[in-house]
């Protein structure tokens, strides 16, 4: 019941506590912990965005669905329910809910469906579960690694993000650079969020002091310097979106590396010389907050049953 979660993204702290609740000793080991790690730089909210529509998935995304309605009752996490639109054929963009939960939204020209989602501000998120790891005795160091079997654990759990690429000698794993913005809200209310082409998604993430405007998806692009021309077409996509948005004022660009993969790897295996259990969460892409209790619940049930799990496919535009 000792183990190292290899990396401090959403994905290493969420099962770091999902492990630490079940009786586990928990260190959690990482170059970079927030706010320096990919998971500080989203909104985010709670959308299924770019994932498959497969058992497993639907599986994961239901479960975290579940906790994060447990979490935004209590303020201190920085998650929040919110109303929110998604434009589209309902039973696509809806596909994860429940076919009763798929409200047509009111008004517009374009079809749509009104859900609830969760505004996941993740200044406050992280920090959260930061110290919800530190209060139930997880510990943690930084250091780079550069092999899993320089890691002294008979349990090694591998959430390294775009790092599981070399780690676990993975080539599947590749960046998908996003750039969003931050600007000022105008007083919205509600998410909306436009996928129809995969290649721009757009969505507007009001959080009250801000407003979220994203985003790219540029797969394979791996400079973090932001692109003037990507803010203005983003900021362009939104205004059409939500014409209320031509009041607001822009704050600063965040640009991040979604750590993509054809699949997403949530399994256990055993290393037939040591007999150690290693076992991975990663390659969430553009859905890694909204994904992480879901697969971090699942892995802790198959490092019980002690079996390899199923994995979910994450779809990756060529
Ligand atoms: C612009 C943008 C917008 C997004 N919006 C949303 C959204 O609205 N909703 C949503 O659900 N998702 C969103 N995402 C996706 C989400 O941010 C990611 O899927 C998620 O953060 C991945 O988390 P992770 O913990 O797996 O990886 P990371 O956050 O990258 O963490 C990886 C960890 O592993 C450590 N590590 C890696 N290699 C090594 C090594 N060799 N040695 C030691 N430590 C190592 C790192 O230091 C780090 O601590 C967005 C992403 C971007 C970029």
């Amino acid at each position: 019941m000792q183990c190292i979660v290899l990396g401090a993204g959403v994905s290493g702290l969420t099962t770091a506590v999902c492990l630490l609740r079940a009786g586990w000793r928990v260190r959690v080991v990482a170059e970079r912990h927030s706010p320096h790690t990919t998971s500080d730089v989203p909104a985010a909210f709670f959308f299924p965005y770019g994932t498959a529509r497969d058992p497993a998935t639907l599986g994961w995304v239901r479960a975290s669905h579940r906790v994060f309605a447990r979490l935004a009752r209590d303020d201190a996490t920085g998650v929040r329910a919110r109303p929110a639109t998604a434009v589209g054929d309902p039973s696509d963009v809806g596909w994860w809910l429940p076919p009763t939960d798929r409200r047509p939204a009111p008004g517009g020209a374009r079809a749509a469906i009104a859900f609830t989602s969760f505004v996941i501000d993740m200044r406050r998120y992280m920090p959260w579960l930061r110290r919800t790891v530190a209060a139930l005795g997880g510990r943690f160091e930084t250091r780079q690694v550069a092999r899993l079997a320089d890691l002294d654990a008979p349990v090694v759990v591998c959430c390294a993000g775009l790092g599981a690429r070399t780690l676990a000698g993975d080539p599947s794993v590749r960046p998908v650079r996003g750039q969003i913005l931050r600007v000022t809200d105008p007083g919205l209310s509600e998410v909306v969020v436009d996928e129809s082409d995969p290649t721009a998604p757009t969505y507007v993430v009001p959080r009250g002091d801000d407003c979220i405007v994203g985003g790219t998806f540029e797969p394979g692009r791996t400079d973090l310097s932001p692109d003037p021309e990507a803010r203005a077409a983003v900021l362009a996509r939104a205004r059409r979106l939500v014409p209320r948005l031509c009041g607001a004022h822009f704050l600063e660009d965040r640009v991040g590396l979604r750590p993509g993969r054809p699949a997403v790897r949530v399994a256990v295996t055993r290393e037939p010389a040591t007999g150690r259990t290693i076992a991975f969460d990663y390659g969430h892409g553009g859905a890694g907050v909204t994904l992480s209790w879901g697969c971090a619940l699942a892995l802790r049930r198959q490092l019980a049953r002690g079996r390899p799990t199923a994995t979910g496919q994450m779809r990756v535009p060529p």
